[in-house]
């Protein structure tokens, strides 16, 4: 039997049984949906993409995967030097992964590790393991990566979190943070600009401004979690493109969603802490299915299209739509309607507002997946405008009934 995440199997709702899936529609055996989730935000491409099945197959008919670990290819070689051109700044070295979680915890891992072998070369340096993170934070279901997580939602099981500050996204805040504990801070870990599974929360980049001064005058790394918001989310490429992180994480659309693949990618800067004569200054982390081939070849092909087809444009044009179909609206049950680059999050009040408003929208030929408080849309940034009004339309009518 399935157990299936995220769900009191005890009670839960039956699942949509999706029988094909093609371009930004799912199908059951008697709907066609419109996929407003994008598969958990990460099929930016849509399904069945000519190109991309092209690839995994093309990779597919010579081998699927090899090891990492004293082997090399030439998907997982192209793809590196592909993400660092593609990439801002000197954010070059990249640490592949099966996930987002494990791709959070390795550069946890690096983080803490580089202030260990600073420590070994300068004993009078103080270790400093203390991690600064948001609140409302999410960043994966492995353990330190839940530490580092502030969602009770979701970790209300698990509550020791020594060893992390959280912290609202607001410069006073941050700045207190960093006159407290400065000399403790090995680290500041955030989702930039916009937190998604803590309930899609959208703050100013004058905020990550701040934070890489103080970080800088610190000596304290900034990490970027960008599993979410990298390739256009938030309406920039990344957010790494206007705040330049030391380690940056990427996931969910880097293979356009067609297979598990997470990269951690550190600057000079950090891998430079690793590298030295000193072989307990390696970074001891190998996950088995590191730089599988399927998941290169799908992600550079992937990023040729985001690249070729100017998926910038696409993102800004969502935005536009999405700003002129559901900013200015209003219900009594509302708290807020916010839009950034291609998530648009209507937030009510009472989470019992959004009951039964799955099957709603199912009925109406949209895939939708609120939580808590939450109704949200993160599409394919594939999408026609007609599909994109269809989805907002849903959304409004959900408060019009009555
Ligand atoms: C989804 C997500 C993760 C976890 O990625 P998985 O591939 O599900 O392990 C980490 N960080 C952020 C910001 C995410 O949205």
């Amino acid at each position: 039997m399935i157990w299936y995440p995220y769900e009191q199997m005890k009670n839960m709702k039956a699942p949509y049984k999706i029988i094909k899936a093609k371009g930004v529609h799912l199908y059951t055996e008697d709907q066609e949906l419109i996929d407003s989730v994008s598969s958990w935000w990460c099929m930016i491409h849509g399904y069945q993409h000519p190109e991309l099945t092209a690839a995994i197959q093309e990779q597919a008919a010579n081998f699927c995967h090899v090891m990492l670990g004293g082997l090399t290819h030439d998907p997982v070689e192209k793809l590196s030097a592909k993400l660092e051109e593609f990439l801002p700044g000197d954010l070059n070295y990249c640490f592949f992964s099966d996930s987002g979680s494990v791709a959070v915890e390795v550069a946890l891992k690096m983080a803490l590790q580089y202030n260990t072998n600073q420590c070994d070369d300068h004993p009078e340096m103080k270790k400093r393991t203390l991690i600064l993170a948001l609140e409302h934070a999410y960043h994966g279901d492995t353990f330190k990566a839940m530490e580092v997580g502030d969602d009770e939602d979701y970790h209300f099981a698990f509550d020791k979190k020594e060893g992390v500050v959280h912290i609202p996204t607001e410069i006073p805040a941050l700045e207190e943070a960093f006159a407290l504990y400065h000399d403790k801070l090995n680290c500041f870990i955030v989702e930039p600009l916009l937190q998604g599974a803590g309930g899609m929360r959208m703050y100013d980049i004058s905020f990550l401004k701040r934070a890489r001064e103080l970080c800088d005058e610190y000596g304290v790394l900034l990490i970027f979690d960008e599993v979410a918001t990298g390739f256009g989310r938030t309406g920039n490429r990344f957010v790494a493109d206007l705040v330049l992180p030391d380690i940056l994480v990427l996931g969910k659309a880097l293979t356009g969603g067609y297979i598990g693949h997470a990269v951690t990618v550190a600057n000079e800067k950090v891998f430079r802490g690793f590298y030295s004569d000193n072989e307990r200054h390696a970074l001891m982390h190998g996950p088995t299915f590191m730089g599988n081939a399927l998941a290169c070849a799908v992600a550079l092909k992937g990023i040729e299209i985001f690249e070729r087809e100017n998926y910038m444009e696409k993102i800004k044009k969502i935005e536009e739509i999405s700003k002129r179909e559901m900013l200015g609206f209003s219900d009594g049950r509302i708290k807020e309607v916010r839009v950034m680059g291609g998530c648009t999050c209507v937030e009510v009040y009472d989470p019992k507002t959004l009951e039964g408003f799955q099957q709603y929208a199912y009925e109406r030929g949209v895939f939708s997946r609120p939580f808590l408080s939450y109704m949200y849309s993160m599409v394919p940034y594939v999408i026609e405008e007609d599909e994109l009004v269809q989805v907002f339309t849903v959304m409004k009518d959900w408060f019009r009934r009555g």
